[in-house]
């Protein structure tokens, strides 16, 4: 049996459609996951019952995250938010931590889960964090475009065994002040936190980057999703009704 692994829904509220990029299920497919592609729902027995089917959960990327789930007012014109995916995606999280489910996060993912922890994001980084660096790059998005330097004695250096990353980036927030409960594994020149894990929890990793566009050429990325595969499949030891 493979370790099933939960896709946040991507939502096009323009053209009211739920879709997907397939990187997303690929990544885990290869990494030796069973992807399910999750309903948008806000109703939390519902949301409990679809975590009850798996075994990790991928936070994808996507919309701005609301700045109202840090307290702040938006930036007119430069914040564009999806409200049934925040809802949604801040009880799952808040379920699979209580449950001990790994969880990774990508792009919005780190965004979200740094939000929903109690940190806060630059609304808008040309606005807010303007740099030298490429965060919003033209395609091909399996290109790396700028730098990140691992941080030592992380999980993610523990991993990938190096010092800096060259990585790709198509992201429009980020993280500001990172949560409480989160640690920094990478940082780009800039300055800003391009990765974030929560220490004691089974597998909580968020990245800023996009491996669901560079695992066919990255290894680091595919080393990404097979580590969250992997922590996923632990869990499955874990009866249902102990977790
Ligand atoms: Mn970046």
């Amino acid at each position: 049996m493979k370790p099933v692994i939960g896709v946040m829904p991507l939502v096009d509220e323009e053209r009211q459609s739920l879709w997907m990029l397939p990187g997303y299920l690929e990544g885990i497919r290869q990494a030796g996951g069973l992807p399910l592609i999750l309903p948008l729902t806000t109703d939390l027995d519902e949301l409990e019952q679809l975590l009850g089917l798996c075994d990790g959960l991928l936070f994808t990327g996507g919309q701005d995250v609301s700045p109202a789930l840090y307290h702040e007012s938006e930036l007119e014109g430069l914040v564009q938010s999806c409200t049934p995916r925040d809802r949604m995606e801040q009880a799952a999280l808040a379920m699979a931590l209580r449950q001990g489910i790994p969880v990774l996060g990508i792009c919005r993912g780190l965004q979200l889960i740094n939000a929903a922890l109690g940190g806060t994001l630059y609304q808008d980084l040309p606005a807010q964090h303007p740099s030298e660096i490429v965060h919003k790059q033209q395609p091909p998005y399996d290109v790396p475009v700028h730098p990140v330097q691992v941080l030592k004695a992380t999980p993610l250096a523990a991993l990938l065994q190096v010092e800096n990353l060259q990585v790709n980036s198509y992201h429009h927030q980020a993280v500001k002040t990172l949560a409480p409960p989160l640690q920094p594994m990478a940082l780009s020149p800039d300055g800003l936190i391009e990765a974030a894990y929560a220490p004691g929890k089974p597998f909580v990793w968020a990245v800023q980057w996009h491996p669901e566009f560079s695992y066919p050429v990255d290894p680091a990325s595919r080393a990404i999703f097979a580590a969250f595969v992997t922590a996923a499949g632990n869990v499955r030891v874990i009866p249902l009704a102990m977790r």
